[in-house]
């Protein structure tokens, strides 16, 4: 009647379960994340850095009135300097290839999910998004004509404005990661729904969505917009994994029932995430679901092993069969019984260490 066996059941599963994610390069901090993931109906995906390779590049540098490009470069570099976003240093690499030198800007002001604003001589430049250069009252209407090709073709659009006048726009690309393709396909086959979350524009969203086959999106979010929408899934129901790999995807990944971060994401999305892939490709959420499936099943066989040997054992040692036909357990069969259900319980989870995930 000694329950040591049921004591291990769980705890044995989640040990060994999370070892054998270690081994993936999937590192699990809460051991409750395990039990949640296999129940996850909905995993949000942070775009940049998470389903693209977050390193953008500078593809074009079109020119609005009389700058030449160069100059519209110059400006954006030097003010994107004091930036850590990846579109900046997209721009500041383009501007070193092309051997500029960049100077130092005054009243640097960087707003999240918008774009950035500051000085450099008299002149206040400001790089961002259509919301951005809308909030100064910037009229862009002499971009329109042809940014869409490049929107639709899932390129990024950013706008530079040289006292407060449009001056030009710059054209960036960042690739999907090989992986992000089939990973989605498998977490799809395992009927989990994959929602893309955003601050970029919403043709561009688009088009990336449609290459890499996902249907739900959401776009021109702000960082804390992003946590909002987690809730109202969650209170719609559903039980979310979120993926991000940003300073501003980490209030999301805290809010959802699981965050998880890329292993080459900034340290503040790790710390608020309960897994961190090393690998950051989404493979790692296909094998982090599975482990996980795996390893409830295991518990629950764990439960079955510790719990069987007892509900059939203590009956009889009770004397249930003594009536009819005479049968007592030995005390000895008993004390060894009591050992094997241990024993069997360490086995089975044991297995969990060898399975392919
Ligand atoms: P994501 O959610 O895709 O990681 P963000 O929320 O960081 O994107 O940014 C959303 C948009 O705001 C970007 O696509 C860009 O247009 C603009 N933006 C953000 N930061 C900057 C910056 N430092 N310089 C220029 N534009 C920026
Ligand atoms: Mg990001």
């Amino acid at each position: 009647a000694c329950p040591c066996a049921l004591g291990l059941a769980t705890p044995m599963s989640i040990m060994v379960g999370t070892g054998r994610g270690a081994r993936e390069g999937i590192l699990i901090k809460d051991a409750a994340a395990l039990e949640i993931l296999a129940k996850v109906d909905t995993i949000v995906v942070d775009k940049t850095g998470t389903l693209t390779k977050g390193r953008p590049q500078v593809v074009e540098i079109l020119n609005v009135a009389d700058q030449d490009s160069n100059t519209i470069l110059l400006y954006a570099a030097t003010l994107e300097k004091n930036s850590e976003h990846p579109l900046a240093t997209a721009i500041v690499e383009e501007a070193q290839q092309r051997g500029m030198k960049l100077e130092e800007s005054q009243s640097f002001i960087s707003i999240p999910g918008r774009g950035v604003q500051g000085k450099i001589g008299n002149n206040v430049i400001i790089v961002g998004n259509e919301a951005f250069m809308h909030s100064f009252g910037i009229d862009l209407s002499a971009a329109a004509m042809n940014i869409d090709q490049y929107r639709q073709v899932g390129h990024g659009v950013m706008f530079v404005s040289i006292n407060h006048v449009l001056a030009g726009i710059i054209i960036t690309a960042d690739s999907a990661k090989e992986s992000t393709k089939p990973a989605i396909q498998k977490l799809q086959q395992q009927g989990v729904e994959v929602v893309m979350l955003t601050g970029d524009n919403e043709t561009t969203a688009k088009a990336i969505a449609k290459e890499l086959g996902i249907t739900k999106i959401k776009a021109n979010v702000l960082p804390t917009e992003k946590y909002e929408y987690i809730r109202q899934l969650q209170q719609q129901g559903k039980i979310v994994a979120m993926v991000g790999d940003g300073v501003n995807d980490a209030p999301a990944l805290a809010q959802a029932n699981i965050g998880i971060a890329m292993g080459n994401g900034s340290d503040i999305a790790i710390e608020s995430a309960d897994i961190t892939l090393m690998s950051a490709d989404l493979l790692g959420i296909v094998k982090a679901h599975h482990l996980s499936s795996m390893s409830m099943d295991n518990i629950k066989q764990n439960l079955f092993l510790a719990f069987g040997y007892n509900a059939l054992a203590i009956p009889i040692a009770v004397g249930l069969l003594y009536p009819m036909f005479g049968i007592l357990l030995s005390p000895v069969i008993a004390s060894v019984a009591m050992a094997l259900s241990s024993v069997s319980v360490i086995l089975n989870a044991v297995r969990l260490a060898k399975i392919k995930i």
